[in-house]
């Protein structure tokens, strides 16, 4: 047995004492005061994490309570080149759990509560990582800094804070997503349109809930001359969507239903605004403004195409494609407002694809009411630290290595230098997020040796 193995075997009660009192707290963002720019809980999980590190005589400093530091360095005088990115901020428990969510469940080989996977029992092992180095006496020639942040779910405006006031390390990885190593993660944008509408012939339309997920419910009111029209086209159509339309006085309810999807794998779901739009297209509306704009609408953004091929944006390069969703919409009293969601490939902009959509929408009255986006996020696959983590992860894994990309952004997004490292293995599914969120035992623990190893190899 390997020495790390070994030591992590040594402390698997002081692992689990410490993870077990991160998870009875619930460090669910709260009500920010002049001392806690989160709320108390987040707060009281850093001061457990970094008085725990201090107890094993590591450097630790606390700033502001948005952030915590914990610094291994050679000499006292160097800086860290390896950061670790941890948070120690959960989402809220939400519905559903077999097992009580904020304290630890150990049953049948698996560790349960909120966090124990995102990203508590990550931060543990990273720790305890750093530990097991200080402990049996592995020589580094470069420091570490493990960097515990609060507010990774909502915004992560501690790495924000921590970019403010001090140096990030050259090379960063975080423990927050999925091995083997991610280096490339699209850009993202979030756009509002409006438009004037008419409201005798559509009383008004609904749909989406957030803006980062394909639809799964939309409705509109309508005036009831469109019932046989309404009617006729739900009859013959077979797009995915079911409809469903009630007579209500002199108005029509038309309610579509679809299927919910992440914005980052909208070809997973079925989008029911833009079938939903699809269906009052169809209906020979008499009052000409809205029926151009609803056939604008659904020239540019086609029910079923998710990639903006008819919005003059598709692209494609290594890092995936673009993709776009229509994600929510709302009409009445003569104004018609949209949203979507954009993931773009590293080859694009986002004053490229910003310009590419106001060209689309120029020959239509639609106007781009609010643009707010983020540029992707790259580290080549070539650094030194993507081929040192592969390298780890197919040794203790014996699963070859690769770097991927994904749609969605990680607590690196915007970090250079930064990758994402573990802790869920591909293809398996542990319910961050969600009730009963788990991570098999022998993953806590073999993350551990994953880090320690991994620390060792970046900084000898
Ligand atoms: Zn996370």
């Amino acid at each position: 047995m390997d020495s790390y193995r070994n030591f992590i075997k040594n402390n698997e009660n002081q692992m689990l004492s410490l993870l077990s009192e991160l998870i009875s707290i619930p460090s669910v963002m709260g009500e920010a005061t002049d001392t806690f720019p989160f709320g108390e809980k987040p707060a009281q999980t850093l001061s457990v994490i970094l008085s725990t590190a201090s107890q094993m005589g590591f450097t630790v400093t606390n700033r502001d309570n948005y952030y915590g530091t914990v610094d291994y360095l050679p000499d006292a005088s160097s800086e860290p080149s390896l950061a670790v990115l941890c948070h120690l901020d959960v989402v809220p428990e939400g519905k559903g759990w077999t097992y009580p969510s904020f304290s630890l469940t150990e049953k049948d080989g698996m560790l349960y509560g909120r966090g124990v996977t995102d990203d508590k029992g990550p931060a543990v092992s990273v720790l305890f990582a750093l530990y097991a180095i200080k402990k049996l006496g592995v020589k580094l020639s470069k420091g570490v800094r493990l960097i515990f942040g609060t507010n990774e779910e909502n915004g992560s405006a501690d790495i924000k804070h921590y970019l403010r006031n001090e140096k990030m390390p050259s090379m960063v990885f975080t423990p927050d997503a999925s091995y083997p190593v991610i280096n490339c993660e699209k850009g993202m944008a979030r756009m509002n349109f409006s438009a004037k509408i008419s409201n005798c012939d559509i009383i008004s339309i609904h749909g989406g809930q957030v803006i980062n997920a394909v639809p799964s419910d939309a409705e509109a009111i309508i005036n009831s001359k469109y019932y046989d029209s309404a009617k006729a086209f739900i009859e013959g159509s077979n797009n995915g969507c079911v409809y469903s339309i009630s007579e209500r006085g002199d108005t029509v309810s038309i309610i579509t239903k679809g299927e919910s999807a992440h914005a980052s794998t909208p070809e997973n779901g079925i989008n029911a605004i833009t079938g939903l739009l699809q269906l009052l297209c169809s209906l020979d509306i008499s009052d000409n403004t809205t029926a151009k704009l609803l056939s604008d609408i659904v020239r540019l953004y086609p029910h079923g195409e998710t990639n903006g091929n008819s919005l003059g944006v598709a692209c494609e390069d290594e890092s995936g494609a673009l993709t776009c969703v229509l994600s929510l919409i709302d009409a009445k009293h003569g104004k018609l407002t949209f949203s979507t969601d954009t993931r773009f490939p590293r080859s694009m902009s986002c004053d490229e694809l910003k310009n590419k959509i106001n060209e689309s929408i120029s020959k239509t009255d639609i106007t781009l009411s609010d643009f707010s986006g983020t540029e992707p996020h790259y580290t080549s696959p070539d650094s030194f630290l993507a081929k040192t983590l592969l390298s780890v992860y197919e040794e203790e894994t014996g699963i070859k290595g690769e770097c991927l990309s994904i749609g969605g952004g990680t607590y690196v997004h915007g970090i250079s230098g930064g990758v994402a490292f573990g802790v869920e293995h591909p293809g398996k599914d542990y319910r961050i997020h969600g009730a009963d969120e788990f991570v098999p035992s022998s993953e806590f623990y073999d993350n551990t040796v994953m880090f320690a190893k991994a620390i060792e190899k970046i900084c000898r």
